[in-house]
């Protein structure tokens, strides 16, 4: 069948993108899903900022690539062996497929599913197969398994996860990144206490859904730091108890003050070791630091070592929120359907298909928090 997809020719192209066209959209040739695949129809497809560092080539893939790993869907039709899933059904993708038998899924731990993650590096599905073609034959890769800025997709059943019907799909795609990331590295991964203080460092999609993990955990203060005022601003709306300039020379002293010597636990979601290291400055004794954003694979991150040890301080990575997507993604809707997270406030605007390259130039530009593109 044929799809209409935006297709990412080529990585570091200049800003602004509206004029270098980093994305293209093309008319693809999209092949039957192959034994434990399914073809779906997209609803909405966010546009994120590990997105933007694929588009300036922060991070690597492999390209010509049919981006977008933030997307929910219909199902319109099940390859063999697909028994759990049937046409009509709604779905938010997860980023990881998870292949249930590696060591990593075993020890449940399927958001870094070792066979996944190895797919998603190749540009592959996990059976290792590329369903988007060009008319001439030329293979055109899949983004993480989900490719979600195209009309259709083929995906692996291990990349979705099955929802119930009543939170539109135009609001349960932000459970695909932004909520399973920012909630799950507060719930999952720091496992933070209800009266515990919490900084966030960055306040994109994924920092705004920290804060609000945070508000749900009932953390006390909830200190946002950006060095944005209208992203300050949003991330009170969000939950945010406080907020601190970021990007300051006296930003860390400042959390540390209002805290009397550090917060239990701080967030980094901005991928900078930089950040991370203040992150870290501004947690106190025992507090745990969590660094959710993607770094450069380059970078080295310098922390002093001597209080790591003699105040039992913590260091943690979080991929995905350490997340069990088929668990948490329902678990985080029944959150929403409770009024505990405000999803509806990371929606900054809906774009069309066709206007991909501005949308990412605005997040470039740090103007918005979410967008999502509609089909
Ligand atoms: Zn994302
Ligand atoms: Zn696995």
């Amino acid at each position: 069948m044929k799809t209409q997809s935006a297709v990412l020719i080529e990585k570091s192209r200049p800003t602004p993108y509206a004029k270098s066209q980093p994305l293209v959209i093309e008319e693809l040739e999209l092949n039957a899903p192959g034994h434990g695949e399914v073809l779906v129809q997209l609803a909405a497809a966010g546009l994120c900022h590990s997105d933007l560092s694929v588009i300036n080539g922060t991070r690597l893939w492999p390209l010509p690539l049919v981006m977008g790993h933030e997307a929910s869907g219909i199902v319109r039709e099940t390859g063999p062996g697909v028994d759990d899933l049937q046409a009509g059904d709604h779905v938010v993708f997860s980023f990881v497929p998870t292949c249930g038998q590696c060591e990593m899924c075993l020890r449940g731990r399927p958001a870094i599913c070792e066979r996944g993650l190895a797919a998603n590096r190749a540009g592959t599905l996990l059976s290792g197969e590329c369903r988007f073609c060009r008319t001439d034959g030329t293979m055109v890769k899949h983004h993480v398994g989900v490719s979600g800025f195209s009309q259709f997709t083929v995906a692996a059943r291990g990349s979705l996860v099955k929802i119930e019907k009543d939170v539109p799909l135009e609001i349960a795609v932000l459970f695909g990144c932004a909520i399973v990331t920012g909630v799950g590295a507060v719930l999952n991964t720091a496992k933070v206490e209800a009266g515990s203080s919490v900084a966030v460092f960055g306040m994109g999609g994924v920092g705004l859904s920290t804060i609000m993990g945070a508000k749900a955990a009932g953390a006390w203060p909830i200190i946002a730091v950006d060095p944005l005022e209208h992203k300050l601003e949003l991330a009170k709306k969000c939950g945010a108890t406080h907020t601190v300039k970021g990007g300051h020379d006296d930003t860390v002293k400042v959390i540390r003050d209002l805290t009397r010597g550090g917060v239990e636990t701080a967030f980094e979601v901005v991928g900078s070791e930089k950040v991370i290291a203040d992150a870290y400055a501004a947690t106190r004794r025992m507090g745990k630091t969590v660094a959710i954003g993607l770094p450069h694979p380059d970078r080295k991150l310098t922390i002093p070592a001597l209080n790591l040890v003699a105040e039992e301080r913590i260091l943690m990575g979080s991929y995905m929120g350490t997340s069990v997507p088929q668990r948490d993604i329902p678990r985080f809707l029944n959150m929403y359907r409770a009024g505990l997270l405000p999803v509806e406030l990371l929606k900054s605007r809906e774009l069309q298909l066709g206007q991909i390259n501005e949308g990412f130039d605005a997040l470039d530009r740090g103007e918005v928090a979410r967008q999502v593109v509609r089909f």
